[in-house]
């Protein structure tokens, strides 16, 4: 995909999961990635893995204050965004009713809140180019009722809501932005729950049509394409890469 040739992506997130396997796959295409994220032992770790196209800066994405600075400190240093992976994401699993403000707050500010302020400075650097994509990531959590995850799912729906919203909005100006809806991907974030948990395991694979997770790199494709001039005419969708699970069984 030359389109995608040295050009410059930042990927939420990159330094562990699925946003390790999107920055791994942009590589590959020869893009320049810059991963963000709090643990800057992982994100170091992660960028030595990925060699020199990935630059890692530790950074918490709900600092919105710290979000215009951090994006013109990359525009300068590296050049134009060209394309952004809202990857970073929170879950938070408890009883409904043990479900504190606070938590509900805060996976809202990471994973909608910090979204849109990204977006929104990123936006700014690819308005002039006339060019651009954002990708962001949403969780079949957004179209079924999970229990005891009610601020996650709230939290993925209102992202789908958004990219619908910013792509009426900015394809006009030449910025497409799309979201992935991944199903049961085999991560940091699912791994250690179901790894332990062999019945639940056998549910998860019982109600997905292809009978397996996913992984990361599963992912890390669909981001390619939906980034690279192959996907030129599609924006505003959600793209579930799900092995079936969101068609029934
Ligand atoms: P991980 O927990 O492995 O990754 C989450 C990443 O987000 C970490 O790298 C973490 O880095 C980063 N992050 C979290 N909070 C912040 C913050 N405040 N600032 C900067 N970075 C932050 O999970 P996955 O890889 O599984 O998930 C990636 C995305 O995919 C999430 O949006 C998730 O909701 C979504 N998803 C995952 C599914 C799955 O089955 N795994 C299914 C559906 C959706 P650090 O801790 O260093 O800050």
């Amino acid at each position: 995909m030359t389109a995608l040739k040295r050009k410059l992506a930042i990927v939420t997130g990159g330094g562990s999961g699925i946003g390790f396997a999107i920055a791994e796959k942009l590589i590959q295409q020869d893009m320049k990635v810059i991963i963000l994220g709090r643990n800057a032992e992982r994100l170091d770790a992660a960028r030595q893995q990925l060699g020199d196209a990935c630059h890692a800066i530790p950074a918490d994405i709900t600092h919105l204050a710290a979000i215009p600075a951090l994006v013109n400190s990359i525009v300068e240093q590296h050049g134009p965004i060209n394309i952004l992976v809202n990857n970073a994401g929170i879950n938070h699993k408890k009883d409904f009713t043990e479900v504190t403000d606070e938590a509900f707050q805060q996976v809202m500010l990471t994973n909608v809140t910090a979204v849109f302020t990204m977006s929104r400075e990123v936006v700014k650097s690819m308005l002039p180019l006339g060019a651009g994509c954002i990708v962001n990531i949403s969780s079949m959590a957004a179209q079924y009722g999970i229990p005891k995850v009610i601020a996650y799912s709230a939290s993925k729906t209102a992202i789908e809501g958004m990219t619908r919203a910013m792509a009426v909005e900015l394809s006009p100006k030449g910025i497409r932005v799309n979201a992935i809806a991944p199903g049961f991907i085999y991560s940091d974030m699912t791994a250690k729950a179901l790894d332990s948990d062999p019945e639940r395991k056998a549910r998860v694979f019982g109600r997905t049509p292809m009978g397996a997770m996913g992984q990361p790199t599963d992912i890390g494709d669909a981001v390619v394409f939906l980034s690279s001039d192959a996907a030129r005419f599609i924006t505003g969708v959600v793209l579930p890469v799900d092995g079936g699970n969101s068609i029934g069984f």
